[in-house]
This record gives structure tokens, sequence and C-alpha cells, in this order.
């Protein structure tokens, strides 16, 4: 159950999804603030909730509304693409069958005529799909290079749309990349694929961990910041 408030005073709306959880919280995304409670609390109780949080949560909307005018993607004619760290400048035009294709500083993509729907939504979809076979093709091979670098061999290995992660490790040894990692420079890209390697062995955030992360990505400590600046492509 969830419903709509409207709080002047806090200068931000918010959704209040009430469920069978035993304390609150608030979560701030690009497009919307949710407060998390437990069934049982009044609406004042909510409102005085928020309140208390009002600083950190306008500090939140703002980190991500710098992060949103840095890196967010956006489909119009002449929008920044990124891909392998660099961007491309986003062209379409209409043409017999769908593609898409770097051709120096442009991504270029051909929009079949048959297609029907509106042109930013058909070139979202396709750039997307061309960003999942780029990502199946190259994040697969550099897992198995590392892999063999590092002596950490994964169960299985998996491309996936993660909204909130960027790679997974199970108990059972399979790891899963987020498609989105292909539009990170690669040594970025390389330090998720470690951090998720050295979960074969360490499956947690301890210390031992953390140590045999920095053994095989000794320059890793700012490449975690580079993902923290760019949760915004986690939304598209
Ligand atoms: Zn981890």
């Amino acid at each position: 159950m969830s419903d709509i408030h409207d709080q002047a005073p806090v200068s931000f709306d918010y959704q209040v999804v009430r469920s069978k959880r035993k304390s609150a919280a608030i979560q701030v995304n690009a497009d919307a603030v949710l407060v998390r409670v437990p069934q049982w609390v009044s609406a004042q109780w909510v409102d005085k909730f928020v309140q208390s949080r009002r600083q950190w949560v306008l500090r939140h909307l703002d980190r991500q509304q710098i992060q949103q005018a840095a890196h967010g993607i956006e489909i119009v004619e002449g929008g920044l693409i990124p891909w392998r760290g660099r961007d491309y400048r986003l062209r379409w035009q209409s043409g017999g069958a769908s593609a898409v294709v770097i051709a120096g500083d442009e991504v270029v993509v051909t929009l079949s005529r048959r297609i029907r729907r509106p042109a930013e939504q058909a070139v979202s979809a396709l750039l997307q799909q061309w960003l999942i076979q780029q990502a199946e093709q190259l994040l697969g091979a550099r897992l198995l290079e590392l892999s063999r670098q590092t002596g950490l061999m994964p169960a299985a290995v998996s491309v996936r749309s993660f909204r909130r992660r960027w790679g997974s490790c199970d108990s059972g040894g399979r790891i899963s990349l987020n498609w989105r990692l292909v539009m990170a420079r690669p040594e970025a890209a390389d330090y998720v694929l470690i951090h998720e390697l050295c979960h074969l062995r360490h499956f947690d955030h301890s210390a031992r961990f953390w140590r045999l992360v920095e053994h095989h990505c000794p320059d890793c400590r700012p490449l975690q910041d580079y993902f923290r600046q760019r949760g915004c492509w986690l939304q598209w």
C-alpha cells in the first residue's frame, strides 16, 4: 500500500510505502523519495520522521541532480552516450534495417522505417540492445582473462540488468555482471569483475576480502567513486 503526500514545509514530495517492516527508512532515487515505514505508524509520525531527515534528503537530492547533469543518459540528438569510458555523440537516421554503429566520435543509430513508436523510445531500446550484446561478448571474455590471472574460477557467468548494483556473486559461485559496465572505463569495469571474483574466496566485505581485492587491483580505490558518481546509469 502506498499514498502520496504533498508536503510544503519539507520542499520535496515523498511517497509513503507501508509494509510489515519493523523500522523506518528513506530511499532517495533520481525521480522519487520513498519513505518505507511499518504498517502501524501514524501519518504525523511519518511527517516528523521525514522532517528529522530533511537535510539528509535534500543533500541526496542535490547529489543526484549534480550526477544527472554530469553523467545522465539523455536520448536526444547530440546527446552523449558513454562507451568504454568515452562519450560518443548520438545521431539517428532512418533506413532499411535497424542498426547501431560507432563511427568516429559518433554513435549512429539507424531506425528501420517500419518502426512505429516514437524515435526516442526506439533509439533507447536499440542502444540498450546493442550495449547488452557488446557486454555479453566483452565482459564474459574479460572475466575469463581475469579469472586466469587471479586463479579465481566462477561456476558460471551471466550478463544481467540490475537497477541497484553493478555485479553480484552468489554462494554457488555464479557471477552476474550488469551490462551497463560496458559504458564504463575498461579499468573501472575490471575493478567490478575483480571484486566479484574475490567474493569466490571471501563471501563478505571483510578486511581479508579487501586485501585480496587490493592485491589483484592495487589502484582500485578511486574506481569505487567512479561508479558512485555514475549511479544514474543504473536508472536507464
Ligand atoms: Zn561485494
